[in-house]
């Protein structure tokens, strides 16, 4: 591999390069990248051009935005690529995806002064999946991490997140185990960072000493914590079915037009892609889906406020304790749609443990049986409409 001099990022010295050629969805698919093997940003890449000689360079532009960044600017951009390497993201760091992750940066430095928190750090929790809502770990100056602050995408409305944290007060009260927000200084849980004429909500959650389910070693899903997981939905589900909706709570839904306008988008990008065969698939599930969701109705037993991401990578573990911690795309929808992804994490032999604990708190939804392989075999065909 050919040298460079330094890193752009962290500045670490003599670092390996190749040259690629960028791939189809990047903007400049014409132009190389640069592959670097930096050893504290790991392996990433970087936007690049040709030179006259036709040798590959990092791209100017790229190259100039880094220039004059602060040491701190350039730790935390580095965390950020080691978090997007980490967590398998294929990002190419340009002045654009730089100046983002900064200007978030930026905001959740601004935001920790509403909490009066001094002496602190911020850790970008997820490079790639977070790009919406960033997650900070907020980490003392002992190293230890203390919070995390969820910075509210801008386009919020303002009933949305104070929606989640009013409906996630009620599960915490009934006992599902998730995130406790933290008041800021005047005393309220959301707080609103102003920068010029700008304005971001932000939320801070005490820190919660856990794994993700996903990193959680594979004979510590014990019985017990798929027990607590299977009865956390239920409680989840319990709550939303029962509890008096305040008039102002607002939010998505995730229902038959959700899936429909799904389905239209994925059938026009199919278009090019798949035969008439498989396009019949996409038709036929279509028409199947919608049909038992019309069958299902939205009556409060089976239709209500949902995490709707019940994945892996959005429960904690410690212990035998699961924590439901993200739950960002909450909305109204099936109990079954999401039952259907807390089960994705659940191997086939430990599923009939989820559901005695899930049926110790509430029955499952009618139309369970067959309605709940509908929404499992629509996951697998056509992805993940919601
Ligand atoms: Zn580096």
């Amino acid at each position: 591999m050919a040298k460079i001099k330094y890193c752009p990022i962290c500045l670490a010295e003599n670092i390996s390069f190749a040259v690629q050629d960028a791939p189809s969805w990047y903007k400049t698919p014409a132009e190389p990248v640069l592959y670097l093997d930096c050893p504290n940003c790991r392996k990433y890449w970087i936007n690049a051009s040709r030179k006259q000689n036709g040798d590959a360079a990092i791209h100017p532009r790229t190259a100039n935005f880094l220039v004059p960044l602060s040491g701190q600017e350039r730790q935390y951009l580095s965390e950020c690529v080691q978090r997007l390497i980490d967590q398998n993201c294929w990002v190419i760091i340009d002045e654009t995806s730089a100046e983002s992750y900064l200007a978030d940066w930026l905001w959740g430095q601004t935001s920790t002064k509403l909490w009066g928190f001094d002496q602190v750090r911020l850790m970008i929790s997820g490079g790639g999946f977070d790009a919406q809502n960033r997650l900070f770990f907020v980490i003392d100056d002992n190293g230890v991490r203390r919070y995390v602050l969820r910075l509210i995408v801008s386009t919020a409305k303002p009933n949305q997140i104070r929606t989640l944290i009013d409906w996630m007060g009620r599960l915490r009260a009934a006992g599902v185990p998730t995130m406790t927000p933290v008041p800021g200084l005047n005393g309220s849980l959301i707080q609103t960072a102003q920068m010029g004429d700008q304005t971001r909500q932000a939320v801070v959650f005490n820190w919660i000493d856990a794994v993700d389910w996903d990193d959680h070693p594979e004979d510590r899903i014990t019985p017990e914590l798929v027990r607590n997981f299977g009865r956390a939905v239920g409680l989840t589900h319990h709550v939303s079915a029962t509890m008096d909706i305040p008039a102002w709570y607002t939010g998505r839904h995730y229902d038959e037009k959700c899936f429909a306008e799904y389905m239209t988008t994925l059938k026009s990008r199919a278009h090019a892609e798949y035969t008439a065969e498989q396009f019949a698939v996409f038709d036929d599930l279509e028409q199947r889906l919608l049909k038992a969701m019309a069958t299902l109705g939205k009556s409060r037993d089976v239709y209500g406020i949902i995490p709707a991401d019940l994945s892996a990578g959005n429960t904690i573990v410690h212990g035998a304790q699961p924590y439901i911690v993200d739950m960002m795309n909450f909305g109204w929808g099936y109990f079954l749609a999401d039952l259907q992804k807390a089960l994705r994490h659940i191997k086939d032999e430990d599923q009939p443990t989820f559901f005695a604990a899930y049926e110790e708190v509430r029955p499952l939804p009618k139309g369970f049986d067959p309605c709940y392989k509908l929404f499992d075999e629509t996951r697998r065909i056509a992805g993940h409409w919601f």
